[in-house]
């Protein structure tokens, strides 16, 4: 195996999924694994998420659906992604619950299922201010009705999805809130039964108790990781992801030697040099370059020059080390740690995009089954 690799830790997967249920009063849940589950290994986590009960899987595409069901997982799936028309038969051979935005869609599966004798199990999204997909909130009602007298589509679920919630100060997701309730009043006056009512996303269950509603949805809190390193801590959950190498060279150099593609950073002093086996065609970003920091023998060491596409140096100034000492580049070491969250800063960018940029190259291991 690489000396670079992923761990995860399932006990603090765990325990997030049971710290988020005491927050929402054991809501129920859906536990979003989409983008190979942020990062962590989408089939050995929802097969701990089917273990541990959660209520359905979320997932972005319908390939990512099939792929669960492959590997014989039998809990709900729900799929967000825009659907195509085409990609109807799918979803229902696979058994995949999906959003449907538009009564275009509404219908083609009402059609596709008639045709069959199938029956389509559906959650209708409805756009209370996220500009994404879903019907407009405030001309839904004739798409909620449709979709009401449509005879061969199960309405499981509304939905929605909040744009601003990992700001607890912003307005944006109470107007969202009341925009989506309103919206969704339409079930009682048409006698209707009400479906599961569901729109709260990881800052949306962090922040929003009114946000809650029928059922969460959580994505990255579940993995130990806030929205934004801004995000005030609430909950106290537990990052389940490690990255960790071992130095691959090391070297001594003179003063005036330069490092890396562009030679863009040149020793002042004598220095000692290590070398580190992985780079951005691992998803370790570029951006890192001359500014982000690794742990070695406990102590913070900076990148020089350019990150490679496999490889990339630290500076260990008067440490002399050797091939194979350990390397964390996330997670902990001696007491110190370095978070997602403060990576994501560095590389000016979110955290959900450092978990997601970590790709299929990095071997993946699991601890505290
Ligand atoms: C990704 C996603 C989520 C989870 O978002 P987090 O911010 O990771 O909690 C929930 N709902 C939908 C529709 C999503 O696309």
């Amino acid at each position: 195996m690489r000396p670079t690799f992923i761990e995860v830790s399932l006990e603090n997967l765990r325990y997030n999924l049971e710290l988020i249920r005491n927050h929402t009063n054991n809501r129920p849940l859906m536990a979003v694994v989409k983008s190979n589950a942020y990062g962590h290994g989408m089939l050995r986590v929802a097969k701990l998420y089917e273990k541990l009960g959660v209520n359905c899987l979320g997932v972005a595409l319908l390939e990512e659906g099939i792929v669960l069901r492959e590997s014989g997982i039998t809990l709900p799936i729900v799929v967000f992604g825009g659907v195509l028309k085409k990609q109807i038969p799918a979803y229902l051979e696979w058994n995949l619950e999906f959003f449907v935005s538009s009564s275009g869609v509404l219908r083609e599966t009402e059609r596709i299922c008639k045709s069959c004798g199938q029956q389509a199990i559906i959650h209708l999204k409805i756009d209370s201010g996220m500009g994404r997909v879903g019907t407009i909130a405030a001309n839904s009602a004739g798409f909620i009705e449709e979709a009401v007298r449509a005879q061969h589509v199960t309405i499981k679920g509304v939905c929605s999805h909040l744009a601003c919630a990992d700001d607890p100060k912003d307005p944006m997701t109470i107007e969202q809130v009341d925009r989506f309730l309103t919206a969704i009043s339409v079930f009682e006056r048409l006698g209707a039964p009400m479906p599961l009512r569901h729109l709260a996303n990881s800052a949306g269950v962090l922040y929003f108790p009114h946000s809650h509603l029928d059922l969460i949805r959580p994505g990255i809190l579940l993995y130990g990781v806030y929205p934004e390193s801004s995000c005030p801590h609430v909950l106290d959950v537990r990052p389940a992801l490690q990255l960790k190498s071992q130095v691959s060279f090391h070297k001594s150099v003179p003063a005036g030697f330069s490092v890396s593609y562009g030679a863009t950073w040149t020793s002042n002093n004598s220095v000692e040099i290590s070398t580190i086996p992985l780079g951005y065609g691992d998803g370790y970003r570029r951006h890192l370059s001359n500014h982000g920091e690794v742990l070695i023998r406990g102590e913070r060491r900076t990148i020089v020059g350019q990150v490679c596409m496999d490889q990339f140096m630290v500076n260990c100034k008067n440490d002399s080390l050797e091939a194979g000492v350990e390397v964390v580049l996330i997670g902990e070491q001696d007491n110190q740690r370095i978070t997602v969250e403060e990576m994501s800063d560095w590389a000016k960018t979110i955290p959900y995009e450092i978990l997601t940029n970590l790709n299929d190259r990095i071997p993946r291991i699991y601890t505290n089954e």
